[in-house]
């Protein structure tokens, strides 16, 4: 079960964000099994578990993209169960889904002139740049055209220009070359000195650890345990074998 222990947030932290007891599911099957996490303020938290052990859907429940049938979901303390994704986003939420959410025929800088979600927090063009000279270079080219580590980059921009204060990525590293993963990881932290919180599905456990504070591990629709990044670190072995990565 979940290790309190494990380099939790002080209690007295409001979360940014807080999910207690999901239950979700598709038709008659059960994709979440009472489900709860919290991510602190700023702090970068992964979701990682084998294919199939909810991580898109706990994101999905998270965004309103799919409903929950037990639970509660909050932000900062404000309880969103009722509120739709475009609410959502409008209080700091944005979502980097695993297609990226990326349309073909838009540019690289009509990407990123969609409106802001928050107009106190969205990134300048100039900090988009400076974090991401590859989209300034590119800033004409067709998403189409883009390679799908720059798209990645591209989704990632576009909800930092927006002004989202809490990121939801879904496996933002997959299927990318080691120089590309290594960019993500740079943005990620990059985002969490801007103050960003991040909740990263993320299958690659040693990148993980290359960014993030906290790990909970999912398997099966459950939360299983939540460990500190040192401890994923030591059990590294032990953890890829448990949860099959
Ligand atoms: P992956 O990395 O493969 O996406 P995941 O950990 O994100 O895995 P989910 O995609 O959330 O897992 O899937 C959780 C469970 O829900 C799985 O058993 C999956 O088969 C099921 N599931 C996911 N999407 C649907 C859907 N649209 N209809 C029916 N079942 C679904």
């Amino acid at each position: 079960m979940n290790d309190a222990s494990a380099g939790n947030a002080p209690a007295t932290a409001v979360p940014a964000l807080r999910v207690e007891g999901l239950d979700a599911f598709y038709g008659r099957a059960q994709a979440l099994h009472q489900v709860s996490l919290d991510v602190a303020p700023g702090e970068i938290a992964t979701l990682v578990g084998r294919n199939g052990a909810g991580k898109t859907t706990l994101l999905r429940c998270v965004m309103g993209l799919h409903r929950h049938a037990t639970g509660s979901i909050s932000l900062a303390g404000r309880t969103v169960d009722r509120l739709p994704a475009h609410r959502r986003a409008r209080l700091g939420l944005g979502h980097v889904p695993d297609d990226r959410g990326i349309y073909a025929g838009l540019s690289v800088e009509e990407h990123l002139a969609f409106p802001y979600s928050d107009p106190a927090h969205g990134w300048s063009l100039e900090r988009v740049h400076d974090t991401f000279p590859v989209l300034a270079e590119r800033r004409r080219t067709p998403a189409a055209k883009l390679s799908g580590g720059e798209q990645q980059l591209l989704a990632l921009a576009r909800v930092l220009r927006m002004g989202s204060r809490i990121m939801l990525c879904d496996e933002p590293t997959e299927g990318l070359a080691p120089v590309m993963v290594r960019r993500i990881g740079d943005v990620l932290r990059e985002a969490k000195r801007h103050g960003v919180t991040v909740l990263l599905v993320e299958q690659n456990l040693r990148f993980a650890v290359t960014v993030a504070d906290r790990h909970h591990l999912l398997d099966g629709g459950r939360v299983v345990e939540t460990l500190d990044n040192s401890a994923v670190k030591d059990r590294e072995h032990e953890l890829l074998d448990r949860l099959g990565l």
